[in-house]
């Protein structure tokens, strides 16, 4: 289906169904949660975690990555804050996902010399490479591993850390294998 007639479809057959939910979401939004996932187009926040727009604030980008506060990435740093400080979310959710093509790039950071600021951008999570044995890994360790990095990263946000001391914010790592539906919660 092109993308127009999508829209059409949704204005004829959904939207009505949907109407009084998005005029109650005119009010405001209280998200719970934040999701930050991979902007990989087999990965469907709403889809695999059935929720309802207004539900979940989203964060995407090439291998879910969250770089450390101070390092100037402000779209990432603006929207934490914004989450956790406005929005006062409950819970973080940073998700990983199968076949990983940014954490594949990541373990073979090399293949990358031709896309510089793809190296640059996946080379953010560059430790994970350090947690990694070099001979037995695999690319789902790596994703494992990513996703753990992130949750650290996250951490080092002043915000984000006085909200989890407080037990006013949960932190989660998942790696969402979308071939089979079945998400493996880290600890
Ligand atoms: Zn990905």
């Amino acid at each position: 289906m092109t993308l127009s007639a999508g829209v059409e479809k949704f204005n004829s057959e959904l939207f009505p169904e949907m109407e009084e939910k998005f005029r109650e979401l005119e009010k405001g939004q209280s998200p719970e949660t934040l999701f930050i996932t991979c902007s990989d187009s087999r990965i469907d926040p709403s889809l695999m975690t059935q929720t309802e727009p207004g539900e979940l604030f989203v964060i995407r980008n090439a291998g879910n990555i969250v770089p450390k506060p101070g390092t100037g990435e402000l779209s990432v740093e603006a929207t934490i804050l914004y989450a956790v400080d406005v929005l006062k979310v409950k819970r973080v959710v940073v998700c990983g996902h199968s076949h990983c093509g940014a954490v594949t790039g990541l373990l073979n950071l090399e293949s990358l010399n031709e896309l510089p600021e793809i190296k640059a951008w996946v080379g953010k999570s560059v430790e994970v490479l350090d947690r990694l044995d070099s001979d037995a890994s695999t690319l789902s360790d790596g994703i494992r591993e990513n996703v753990k990095l992130q949750l650290e990263h996250l951490l080092e946000f002043p915000s984000v850390s006085r909200a989890v001391a407080a037990k006013e914010l949960e932190l989660q790592g998942w790696v969402y294998h979308f071939e089979s539906g079945r998400v493996e919660f880290l600890d």
